[in-house]
């Protein structure tokens, strides 16, 4: 009767096993590492986002800068054609000045066309990637959420089998039970094996007829190849 219970006891703890290793690796370890890189696409966000409002605020520099180059340029030529210089001299000398403010509008106006092309380029680099985290966070999110459940409901079958544990326990032989727990420490949790049409179910090795005799007789035997203790079926 206590062998018959034994036997229930090692299937319990093999089931609490599989359970175990459910509950600390597939579910939470992946969750993690995702919720990593999920935290880390939202960091680099963040970088390129201030990246972006480092390059507005430089084409808004910019916009200003050309706006004052603009204003001079018109001041210079109010001054060339507004009949106040005669002087060819003095005209000369204002008509190499409107080229070089000239020249330089030109160059800050491409540089600001360029700059106003990168900024609309990130703009819309961020919104794709906003909006694919957006969808990934929430697609975690609800995963997140089933792993919880899952991860509960394990919980809850972890503790039902350790209850379920404990009072077979208390209904075996106290002997019995220290002798499979040595057991135990020497083979793992599998320290019992089924007696299966004449051979050893942990090992597979053909059993003397006599072993079937004792075990009726509600002999302890040991399988004398692997060492587990040995249970009629
Ligand atoms: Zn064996």
């Amino acid at each position: 009767m206590s062998l018959a219970q034994l036997w229930q006891l090692q299937q319990l703890e093999l089931d609490r096993e599989k359970e175990q290793k459910q509950l600390d690796r597939q579910l939470i370890k992946a969750l993690t590492k995702e919720k990593e890189a999920l935290l880390a696409r939202q960091e680099e966000l963040k970088r390129e986002k201030a990246e972006w409002e480092k390059t507005v605020k430089q084409s808004k520099r910019l916009r200003q800068e050309i706006a004052a180059i603009e204003a001079k340029k018109q001041a210079l030529e109010q001054e060339l054609y507004g009949g106040r210089v005669v002087n060819p001299k003095e005209l000369g000398h204002l008509e190499d000045q409107w080229q070089n403010v000239e020249a330089k509008l030109n160059t800050l106006l491409e540089d600001y066309l360029n700059l106003e092309e990168k900024v609309a380029t990130m703009e819309n680099c961020l919104q794709v990637k906003h909006d694919q985290l957006v969808k990934d966070m929430d697609s975690y999110n609800q995963k997140a959420r089933q792993v919880k459940e899952k991860w509960q409901e394990g919980k809850v079958r972890l503790q039902t089998l350790i209850s379920h544990m404990e009072e077979l326990e208390a209904q075996i032989d106290p002997s019995l039970l220290q002798q499979y727990r040595r057991l135990q420490e020497q083979l793992g949790t599998v320290a019992l094996a089924k007696v299966q049409g004449g051979n050893c179910g942990g090992c597979g090795i053909q059993l003397p007829s006599m072993f079937r005799q004792q075990l009726k007789q509600g002999k302890l035997i040991k399988c004398e190849n692997c060492g587990r203790l040995l249970v009629n079926s």
